[in-house]
C-alpha cells in the first residue's frame, strides 16, 4: 500500500508541473525561434551583400578597368575596402585562369581551374554555402566591348564568424531562460497551492472526522466537484449515523424484549416463594403465567434467530421453480389447526395455475407470519382468505382477514422491528413485533414487494408480489 501510494503523484505536484511546463516552454521556444531567425537573417543579408558586392566589382572590372587584353589596372582600393568591410577574401582571375589579385596575397600568379571558375567562363555565376558555413561566390566579368567573359571575381567568406555575433544573444537567451524558469516555478508553486487547497482542506476534514475530532458536516467552498464530494460525504456520514442509531436502538430493544419475560418470571417465582402454604389453584395460575412468559421468551429468541439467519444468508436465496397453488395449499393445511383452534376459517382461492421461482422455506415463513397474524388478530367466526393470481411477470398473493385491523397511526410502523400496534393488545396475542419485519425482508429478497390496507375493526389485507422468474 505504502509502495503504491509512493508511486502516485499528488494533485498539487501535478498542477505545479503543468503550470511550470506551460509557463516555461513557450518562453524558451519563443527565445530560441527569435535567436535562430535572427542568425538566419544575418547570414542571408550578408549573403546578399556579398553577392551584390561581387557583382559591383565584376561590373567595374568589365567596364574597362580590367582591359580586355588583360593588361588594365585593377581597382585595388575598392577590392581591399570590400574585403575589409565584409571580412572576406577576394580573388580576381583573368581569362587564362590566372590569379591577378588575391586580397590575402597567397595565390597571385597561380592558375586556378576550379568548378566555380569553369562555371563562370561558361557565363554562369556560382554560389555555394558549405555545411561549415563557408560562402563561395564566383561572378563572371563580361568585357564591355566583346560581351564575352574576360575574367572572374571570387569571394570567399566564413559566415561561421557571424555566429560570434549571435553568441552573446544565446548567452542572454539562457540567462532569460533561467530567470523565467525561477519566476515560472514560483508562480506555479503559488497557483498549485491555491488550486489544490480545497482538496487539502477536504482531506483535513476527513482526517478530523476519522479521529472523531469534529461532529460538524463537511463543507467545501471550492469547486463544484469538491462541493459534490462534500455533500456526498455528508450523505454517507448521515447514513452511517442512522445505521449506527438503528443498530443501537435494535440492541436496546432486543435486551429490553428479552428481559421483560424474565423479569415477569422472577416476580412470579418470588411472590410464590414468599408465600407459604399457597393453595394449589394459585400455584397452577402462577405456573401457567410462568409458562406463558417462557413461551414468549422462546418466541422472541426464535424470531431473532431467524432474523439473523436471514441477514447472514441474504444473498443466498435457494430459488427453485415451484407450483404456487400446491405450495399455498400445503402451507394452509399446516396452519389450519391453528385457525380451527382460534375459530377462524381459512379460505384459499386460486385464479389460475401459477409457477414461480421461490425459496420455499423462506417464503413459507414469510407467508406463515402474515397468515398467523390474520388468525391471531381476529375473533372466533372470522376468516382469513388467501388468494393466488398472476400476470406475465408476477405472482400476486393476497392475505385478507376480517379481524381487528391496524390503527391508522400504527400503520406506517408495522414493518419496524419490535413494533406492536398496542403493547397491551399484542401482549394478549403474544406477538414479538418481529414477524412482519422478517416477512418483508424475505419478500424483498425475492425482489418482490409487500403492501397492506387495513381499517380498524374491519380487517386487514396484505398483498405480496413476487416475480415469476428470480433474477439474483
Ligand atoms: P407480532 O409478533 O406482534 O404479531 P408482527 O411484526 O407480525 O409482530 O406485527 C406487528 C404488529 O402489527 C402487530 O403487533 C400487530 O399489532 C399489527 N398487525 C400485524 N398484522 C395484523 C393483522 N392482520 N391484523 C391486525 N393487526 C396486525
Amino acid at each position: 500500500m505504502a509502495n503504491r501510494r509512493g508511486r502516485r503523484i499528488s494533485f498539487r505536484a501535478a498542477i505545479f508541473i503543468a503550470f511550470f511546463l506551460c509557463g516555461l516552454i513557450p518562453v524558451l521556444a519563443a527565445g530560441r525561434v527569435l535567436v535562430n531567425s535572427y542568425e538566419e537573417k544575418l547570414i542571408e543579408s550578408r549573403n546578399i551583400e556579398l553577392m551584390s558586392e561581387a557583382q559591383v566589382l565584376a561590373n567595374t572590372l568589365g567596364s574597362g578597368m580590367l582591359l580586355e587584353d588583360g593588361k588594365g589596372g585593377l581597382p585595388n582600393d575598392e577590392i581591399d575596402r570590400a574585403a575589409g568591410i565584409y571580412n572576406c577574401r577576394i580573388l580576381v582571375i583573368d581569362r587564362s585562369f590566372r590569379v591577378i589579385r588575391d586580397t590575402l596575397g597567397l595565390d597571385e600568379g597561380k592558375i586556378v581551374v576550379s568548378e566555380s571558375a569553369i562555371s563562370c567562363f561558361n557565363g554562369t555565376a556560382f554560389h555555394e554555402i558549405s555545411e561549415e558555413g563557408l560562402l563561395r561566390i564566383a561572378i563572371p566579368v563580361n568585357g564591355r566591348e566583346t560581351g564575352s567573359v574576360i575574367g572572374c571575381v571570387f569571394i570567399r567568406a566564413d559566415l561561421g564568424s557571424l555566429q560570434a555575433i549571435t553568441a552573446s544573444m544565446r548567452t542572454r537567451y539562457w540567462l532569460v531562460g533561467v530567470i523565467s524558469g525561477v519566476a515560472v516555478a514560483l508562480a506555479a508553486f503559488v497557483l498549485s497551492t491555491v488550486f489544490s487547497s480545497p482538496l487539502r482542506r477536504l482531506i483535513r476534514q476527513i482526517g478530523a472526522k476519522d479521529k472523531k475530532e469534529t461532529g460538524t458536516a463537511f463543507s467545501m467552498k471550492g469547486y463544484s466537484e469538491t462541493d459534490r464530494i462534500a455533500s456526498m460525504l455528508n450523505e454517507i456520514d448521515r447514513n452511517a449515523r442512522t445505521e449506527e442509531d438503528d443498530r443501537r436502538q435494535f440492541v436496546s430493544n432486543v435486551s429490553h424484549e428479552l428481559k421483560t419475560p424474565i423479569a415477569a418470571i422472577r416476580v412470579l417465582t418470588d411472590s410464590l416463594l414468599e408465600q407459604e402454604d399457597v393453595p394449589n389453584e394459585v400455584y397452577r395460575d402462577f405456573i401457567q403465567d410462568i409458562s406463558y412468559e417462557v413461551e414468549r421468551e422462546s418466541a422472541i429468541i426464535e424470531d431473532l434467530l431467524s432474523m439473523v439467519r436471514l441477514e447472514n444468508s441474504s444473498s443466498m436465496l435457494n430459488a427453485e421453480r415451484t407450483d404456487m397453488n400446491e405450495f399455498l395449499e400445503t402451507l394452509l393445511k399446516r396452519l389450519n389447526p391453528l385457525a380451527v383452534k382460534a375459530g377462524v376459517e381459512l379460505i384459499f382461492e386460486s385464479f389460475r395455475q401459477v409457477s414461480a421461482e421461490i425459496d420455499q422455506v423462506k417464503l413459507s415463513q414469510a407467508l406463515s407470519n402474515i397468515i398467523e397474524n390474520g388468525i391471531k388478530y381476529n375473533s372466533p367466526g372470522g376468516f382469513v382468505r388467501v388468494t393466488l393470481n398472476a400476470d406475465h411477470r408476477f405472482a400476486y398473493i393476497t392475505i385478507a382477514d376480517n379481524g381487528i385491523g391496524i390503527p391508522e397511526e400504527a400503520q406506517k410502523h408495522i414493518f419496524e422491528r419490535f413494533f406492536r400496534a398496542e403493547q397491551s393488545r399484542s401482549r394478549e396475542f403474544g406477538g414479538t413485533g418481529l414477524g412482519l419485519s422478517i416477512s418483508q425482508g424475505i419478500v424483498f429478497l425475492h425482489n418482490g414487494d409487500i403492501k397492506f390496507e387495513s381499517e380498524e375493526g374491519e380487517g386487514t389485507t396484505f398483498t405480496i408480489r413476487i416475480p415469476l422468474i428470480y433474477i439474483p
